[in-house]
């Protein structure tokens, strides 16, 4: 078949008002201001905005567009949107003109009060506002809808409260930069200006049959299977991970990749993942706020295109049961405008004095603020991995490798790091191969935080969770690390002795953190207790750790977020688990009760109705009575799960909203769902699979 041809470079950002567009269209003087803003965070004045409001109509009206809207990220997890045309009041000839103001561009003020708030903001104190992040580019997206103005948007209460992630986001990334700079003058740079936390996020999902899915109510309310039993064959041959793309999926990617290119995500790699139906996509890393937009585009992507596909794309966390979950993999690291990356060790770390503070000061970070990095992780969803038997482990614990580790291990027991562990050849055996150079350290996939080359690799974030929180806690507590160095170090007399000290002391009190071997196994979750490391395992168990006294100084220091917006986002997480897990507990009540108790109690009439008819035809029907028996003690056992279901739900959503409700959740209805799960899962062994009123596990990951 002859596909449409095109230049990937030619499309690439043609539906983004960037750099390009901006210095081609706007009259120098108001790009000039426009950059000044975006570089060095100067207020915008009006005029300059009205100027960049109308080219940015003109250019957006040339795609396409008919509309605007102010995209931003409440705290729901997902982007909201409220679309304005950009038509003006008739006039009187009766026609219209289109029109969009500076004012416009700059603020909206949308309803704030249906979006969570956790209590700073009552219904009634609706008013909120959207103010533009003209550090993340306006881009026009196509869809059903036709073409719309996309202008990425922060969003406060009338108070000035933040209402979303991106403001403290925008906020930390403030915080590193400013300590960041203080950390590099230190070591004598004096040209740097400005520090970004630069972000690549890998976005796994799930593809499954659109037709199929449609017929799970499971899926269509929650987003992941609440029953299920395991089809023979799961993920055991670990022959679909890097496995060959199929054709159905390939040209899923194939357009996904397009639309992402079009709208300036820039869209790298693409793989199979290792679960059945499980895939992998990511972009190129960009500094830190455009690649937590970039990755909502993502997601919102992956869903559109696959419903054009036919299919749908499962986010959750844990759509199956059984088979690995998704996740998001958050590469970080800290960059320079000049190009210097502050996690590169350089070939020669020991002698690099710069990467080991920078080092130490991150593993004092992850160190003292384990609690706030896995709260950051913390979903509905991601409780089926973070803690169940599945990557990764809920521990927080950095990897380092074995080079430096073995710097870290020379400094703590002699106090001088002489010499780094090198990579040399690697040996294949076929002399036909180049040779291949090995890096100094190998990969540890088990690991929560790992250093991967010259960044961090933050593996806990869950598939269908925004990656804002890990990197607002990220951004800070480096800041804060940071901080602390430089108000020791700016004072020293000697700097040299003081930076070698300060080194070996970071090292030595932060040693409890670091491991290298399997997170996954159960001698390390005895050996994180040796070492006091907190495991905690559910979100609901998470969300304190957002109120701490600890936490509170932190983001208050650093003019992150002020106790009222935390002590806000702690009820919201709450709310969220404990609406999540009323919906699902509710669904698997309406699927009991209306699908699999009534399919299970006409196979057993079928069996009784064989049984009859085999005996009274002289025939032996023991298997048949056999089979009957154990349908009918599973279908009992199913019915007594779904009345105490029924009551702990009803029970818990009587429970006025907060941190004990959330508790009850968790505590009470959760493993009622499981107790109802195991007797229908054993059914749908045993019954026939024509009554079945579902697809299966097997018709699900195995034949998309
Ligand atoms: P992996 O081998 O873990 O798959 P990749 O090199 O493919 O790693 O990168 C995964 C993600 O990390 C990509 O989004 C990539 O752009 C991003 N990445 C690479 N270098 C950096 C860096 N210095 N800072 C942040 N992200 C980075
Ligand atoms: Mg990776």
């Amino acid at each position: 078949m002859e596909k449409e041809r095109f230049n990937v470079a030619d499309i690439f950002g043609e539906n983004v008002f960037n750099d390009t567009v901006m210095q081609e269209r706007l009259p120098k003087k108001v790009y000039k201001n426009l950059k000044k803003t975006i570089e060095e965070g100067k207020e915008l004045d009006l005029e300059t905005a009205d100027v960049i409001a109308h080219e940015m109509k003109e250019w957006a009206i040339e795609k396409g567009a008919t509309h605007y809207t102010h995209w931003f990220l409440p705290l729901t997890g997902v982007t909201a949107e409220k679309h304005d045309s950009f038509i003006s009041a008739p006039l009187p000839s009766g026609k219209v003109l289109m029109s969009f103001s500076g004012k416009e561009l700059i603020k909206g003020e949308p309803d704030a009060s249906s979006f969570p708030s956790g209590g700073l903001r009552a219904t009634f104190e609706a008013r909120g506002y959207t103010a533009w992040d003209c550090t993340s580019p306006a881009f026009v997206r196509q869809d059903a809808a036709g073409a719309t103005l996309c202008i990425p948007t922060a969003f406060c209460s009338y108070t000035g409260e933040s209402l979303d992630q991106k403001t403290p986001l925008l906020r930390s990334m403030e915080a590193i930069n400013v300590q960041g700079l203080r950390l590099l003058r230190l070591f004598g740079n004096t040209t740097s200006k400005k520090v970004t936390p630069s972000v690549g996020v890998e976005q796994e999902y799930f593809l499954v049959d659109g037709k199929k899915f449609l017929e799970r109510k499971d899926l269509i309310y929650t987003g992941r299977t609440l029953f299920g039993a395991m089809p023979p064959k799961g993920q055991e041959l670990d022959d679909h991970y890097f496995g060959t793309i199929r054709q159905r999926i390939a040209a899923f990617m194939n357009e996904v990749n397009i639309e992402l290119w079009k709208v300036g995500v820039s869209s790298k790699t693409q793989h199979n993942e290792v679960a059945p139906a499980q895939h992998e996509l990511a972009p190129i890393y960009a500094e830190a706020n455009i690649a937590v937009d970039h990755n909502q585009i993502i997601m919102q992507t992956l869903k559109r295109i696959a419903c054009e596909h036919g299919m749908k794309c499962l986010l959750h966390e844990k759509p199956f049961a059984g088979v690995n979950g998704s996740g998001k993999h958050n590469n970080w690291s800290i960059i320079t405008d000049d190009g210097i990356n502050m996690l590169d060790p350089g070939t020669t770390p020991h002698e690099n004095i710069q990467f080991l503070l920078v080092l130490t000061c991150i593993l004092k970070a992850v160190n003292r603020h384990a609690d706030l990095l896995r709260e950051s992780a913390a979903d509905p969803g991601n409780d089926h991995r973070l803690g169940a038997n599945e990557a990764p482990p809920a521990i927080i614990s950095v990897f380092l490798g074995e080079q430096l580790e073995d710097v870290l291990e020379q400094l703590i027991s002699t106090g001088e790091a002489t010499h780094s562990l090198e990579g040399g050849k690697l040996e294949t055996g076929v002399k036909t191969l180049p040779e291949l150079t090995k890096d100094a350290t190998d990969r540890n996939r088990t690991s929560p935080f790992a250093f991967t080359g010259n960044k961090f690799e933050f593996r806990m974030v869950g598939s269908r969770d925004s990656v804002a929180s890990a990197n607002i806690v990220l951004n800070t507590i480096v800041a804060e690390a940071f901080s602390e160095a430089c108000d020791i170090l700016e004072g020293a007399a000697d700097f040299k002795k003081a930076v070698h000290d300060l080194i070996k002391e970071y090292a030595i009190e932060n040693q409890r953190i670091i491991f290298n071997g399997d997170g996954y196994s159960d001698a390390w979750v005895e050996e994180a207790k040796r070492r006091g490391l907190p495991n905690i395992k559910s979100m609901v168990e998470a969300i304190p750790a957002t109120v701490t006294d600890k936490a509170i100084d932190l983001f208050e220091k650093f003019g992150v977020f002020t106790r009222i917006e935390l002590e806000s986002r702690a009820e919201i997480q709450y709310e969220s688990y404990s609406k999540a897990i009323n919906i699902e507990a509710r669904t698997m009540i309406d699927m009991a009760s209306k699908q699999f108790i009534p399919a299970v109690m006409k196979y057993t009439k079928e069996l009784a109705e064989t049984v009859i008819a085999v005996e009274k035809a002289g025939g032996d029907a023991s298997v048949q009575a056999e089979v009957l028996s154990s349908v009918s003690v599973l279908l009992k056992e199913a019915k007594e799960a779904l009345s105490t279901l029924k009551t702990v739900t009803e029970e818990a959503s009587v429970k006025k909203d907060g941190s004990d409700k959330a508790k009850f959740y968790y505590e009470a209805v959760v493993p009622a769902m499981n107790a109802l799960r195991t007797p229908i899962d054993e059914l749908e062994m045993i019954v026939d699979k024509e009554i079945w009123p579902m697809p299966s596990y097997g018709d699900l990951i195995f034949e998309v």
